[in-house]
């Protein structure tokens, strides 16, 4: 294995961690990119790696992309990460979560941990017996927390018509064509606020029966999941995978605007001047999809109300606006200002 700083995403990370508990066979890389605003928060993925560097890599990567996310939602936190690393069953126990929330209680704070991949609500209350440094707890009716999907669905929508408005001059998405790549938690939100606004809505995903039920829930159409990257509307809605934008498909492109929620929509950067080059608007993935952080970052830090919220959510088509406005005046394609925007505002 390499040294992390070896690694092409170390791009100078403050501390990367790496947690052993023999005891529970718990093994976790926690990587602290930046606390430049803020104590360092992100969620922790538990994942089957095929060798401990990719477990390395992805922390860094995530970890990376968390201090550019929270940074460009306006929030006072740095960006962190935390992997752990499950064998090939994926077996998670109480001790190895009692042994995480124990190193990340540690952290002193410095580190916020909360769900990701593989992770539930459940095991963050687990966390929480050992640790106060994690967020995404559930909470009661009304007060500021839970399910992040709802939350980051309407930053997405509020993206999604900010990008209509700039691409095709409409104020509103009436008659406006969706082509909606998944139909889970953030798909689900913003076809339905969509429809309700009066949009077409053509939608896949690879649980046709789910697709099927959303279609019919909005009036839209569900499509095979390999027809939604060539097909022909107004906006291309990616809320399902990431590495999605490839020379391959942006070329067979057929929307004037790409904006979803799918976190690392690019495969490379190099595809980020390539949907610009095509003409096609691209909505950067990390500054439109972060209505869940934005909820999240407001339980922990109990700096708002779900009024708060909803405010620090409806800047996420402001900041698009900036996005756009400073690439049109440069003409640097958007996901390159995003990403320097971010560095700026964590101070590199
Ligand atoms: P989800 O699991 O609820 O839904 C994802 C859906 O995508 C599933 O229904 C799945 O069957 C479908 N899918 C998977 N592969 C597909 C494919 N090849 N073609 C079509 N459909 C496919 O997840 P979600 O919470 O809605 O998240 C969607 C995306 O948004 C993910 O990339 C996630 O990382 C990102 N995101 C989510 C949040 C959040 O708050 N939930 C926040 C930021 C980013």
């Amino acid at each position: 294995m390499q040294a992390p700083w070896d690694y092409p995403d170390f791009d100078d990370h403050e501390v990367v961690h790496f947690v052993t508990d023999r005891a529970s066979g718990l093994c976790a890389v926690i990587a602290i990119h930046s606390t430049h605003l803020g104590p360092a928060g992100g969620g922790v993925r538990f994942w089957h790696y095929a060798e401990p560097g990719d477990a390395v890599r992805d922390a860094l990567r995530l970890s990376r992309g968390m201090s550019f996310k929270n940074a460009m939602a306006g929030l006072p936190l740095g960006g962190g990460k935390a992997v752990i690393l499950a064998d090939s069953e994926r077996s998670k126990t109480p001790e190895m979560l009692a042994a995480y929330g124990r190193a990340v209680e540690g952290l002193n704070g410095r580190y916020v941990t909360a769900e990701d991949v593989g992770m539930s609500v459940a095991d963050m209350v687990a966390l929480s017996k050992h640790t106060s440094h994690v967020a995404g707890l559930p909470v009661a009716e009304g007060s500021v927390g839970g399910d992040p999907g709802p939350h980051t669905s309407y930053g997405v929508f509020l993206g999604v018509k900010a990008a209509v408005k700039r691409a095709l001059g409409k104020d509103s998405l009436a008659g406006v064509h969706l082509a909606l790549q998944g139909a889970g938690s953030v798909a689900s939100g913003l076809a339905r606020r969509a429809a309700a606004e009066g949009a077409r809505i053509t939608l896949t995903d690879i649980d046709r029966g789910r697709a099927e039920a959303l279609a019919a829930e909005v009036g839209g159409e569900a499509v095979a999941p390999e027809a939604i990257m060539t097909l022909e509307a107004d906006v291309l809605s990616p809320n399902a995978l990431g590495a999605i934008l490839t020379e391959e498909s942006i070329a067979a492109l057929r929307v004037p605007v790409v904006a979803g929620g799918a976190n690392n929509q690019l495969a490379t950067p190099a595809d980020g001047q390539r949907i610009h080059q095509r003409g096609i608007l691209y909505a950067p993935d990390y500054v439109i999809n972060a209505g869940g952080i934005i909820n999240v970052s407001t339980e922990y830090l109990k700096d708002g109300d779900q009024q708060t919220v909803r405010g620090r959510i409806e800047q996420i088509p402001v900041r698009l606006e900036q996005i756009w406005a400073e690439s049109a005046a440069t003409g640097r394609n958007p996901a390159e200002v995003a990403d320097s925007m971010a560095m700026r505002l964590i101070g590199r």
